[in-house]
């Protein structure tokens, strides 16, 4: 079954060349973009929807969540909107509703939540476990959350349960609960801030996911300038999230990261990319991070939507994409790519074709994963210049029609 997307105004492909096409077409064919081009040249397929003119663009990557949870926080951000300061410590709160909520409850509010965002035009979604912080608690989160995200992240280092002492926490983050969630995960992560866990703690935590063979990612330099960027960088970590704070040396650690690596072939060896999470620094009145000085150093940025009820609420990576050009200073161009390309780099998900077991995502390009976004705007510009207004208007994921 092969579907003619035609009468596309604006074609964003987000692909190594960076291509925008003008009254373009594309088409897909099962999973995968088979063909995409001119109008004018397109071949025939089995059916055709007519564009009107609209922009198409990749689904987004969201390469940051944390959709495994119960509960409400609602009274935490009526308080810090009045003047409190936020602190790591208001997790606790959706860890007891977590725990108590039964299996199919979580089941169903996770998959809402992703439904949510698929509504929204995002098509590769990440989460994290991170709310059950005892064995058995983690284990049921990651199992739940590999039935509803395309990746998952093992998040036991989220913050030193109350009462219990950090070190020997982290002995079973790296020990019982790892081999507990190591069938459910791809990846680890770890708060490494003042409140969460410190260089050391999340050092270990990082080594014994490494050994165990999960890739790495760490939440860093949120709450202030501290070491999470030097130790991603040192561990060479997938993404650090969140980097509001950053020294020189970090910058220049991240753009020193990346220099083995061509972006015009993409190819070479990977650094680390920066993420950054502009919904919840609005959410929690904290600085945005500065993309603009990452993108001029040499940097590969990543936008994600940090989903979540203590933070960050939303995940319109749309919202992401109107504040990163209008507060953040990227272009569209760039705000775009970070929130698919961008996003798909940081998961390791960007390369992959018909040759591959597994199809590219966050770009547009023959052979890759037939992720698509229409918007009912006739170009990307709109993400920025109407922020705020429902502009996905249809949405492909693997090739199925999911909006
Ligand atoms: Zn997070």
């Amino acid at each position: 079954m092969s579907t003619l997307i035609t009468n596309i105004a604006e074609l964003m492909t987000q692909d190594l060349e960076h291509r925008v096409l003008k009254n373009a077409a594309m088409v897909v064919e099962g999973e995968r973009i088979a063909w995409l081009g001119a109008a004018a040249s397109a071949p025939a397929a089995d059916e055709a929807v007519d564009a009107g003119g609209r922009a198409v663009l990749p689904g987004w990557v969201d390469s940051h969540t944390h959709l495994v949870f119960a509960g409400d926080r609602t009274a935490e951000f009526e308080a810090r909107m009045a003047g409190e300061q936020y602190s790591a410590g208001g997790i606790a709160v959706t860890v007891d509703a977590t725990r108590r909520a039964s299996d199919f409850d979580l089941t169903r509010l996770a998959m809402a939540r992703v439904s949510e965002a698929v509504s929204l035009g995002t098509t590769y979604l990440e989460t994290k476990t991170g709310y059950g912080l005892d064995t058995e608690h983690e284990a049921r989160s990651a199992r739940i959350a590999s039935t509803v995200a395309d990746e998952v992240t093992y998040l036991g280092a989220h913050l030193v349960p109350t009462g219990l002492d950090a070190d020997a926490y982290t002995d079973l983050v790296c020990g019982p609960m790892l081999d507990a969630v190591r069938p459910y995960v791809r990846w680890a992560d770890v708060f490494c801030e003042k409140g969460a866990f410190t260089a050391e703690q999340s050092r270990r935590v990082l080594r014994a996911c490494r050994d165990a063979g999960l890739g790495i990612r760490v939440h860093g330099n949120q709450l202030g300038e501290g070491p999470g960027v030097q130790l991603a960088t040192e561990l060479g970590a997938a993404s650090v999230d969140h980097v509001n704070y950053l020294a020189s040396q970090d910058v220049a650690a991240l753009a020193d990261s990346w220099t083995g690596w061509d972006p015009s072939t993409g190819t070479g060896a990977r650094g680390t990319v920066a993420t950054c999470l502009p919904a919840c620094d609005l959410s929690t009145r904290q600085p945005l991070p500065p993309a603009r000085a990452l993108l001029d150093a040499g940097v590969q940025v990543a936008l994600a939507s940090n989903c979540n009820p203590g933070t960050s609420y939303t995940s319109s990576m749309a919202f992401c994409v109107a504040t990163a050009v209008l507060q953040m200073r990227l272009s569209v161009h760039e705000a775009v790519r970070a929130a698919t390309y961008g996003g798909a780099l940081a998961l390791h998900r960007e390369t992959g074709n018909d040759a591959d077991g597994e199809r590219a995502v966050g770009s547009l390009a023959v052979g890759h994963r037939a992720d698509v976004h229409m918007l009912n705007a006739p170009s990307a510009t709109h993400l920025a210049y109407r922020p705020g207004m429902p502009l996905t208007y249809a949405v492909w994921r693997a090739g199925v029609r999911a909006r």
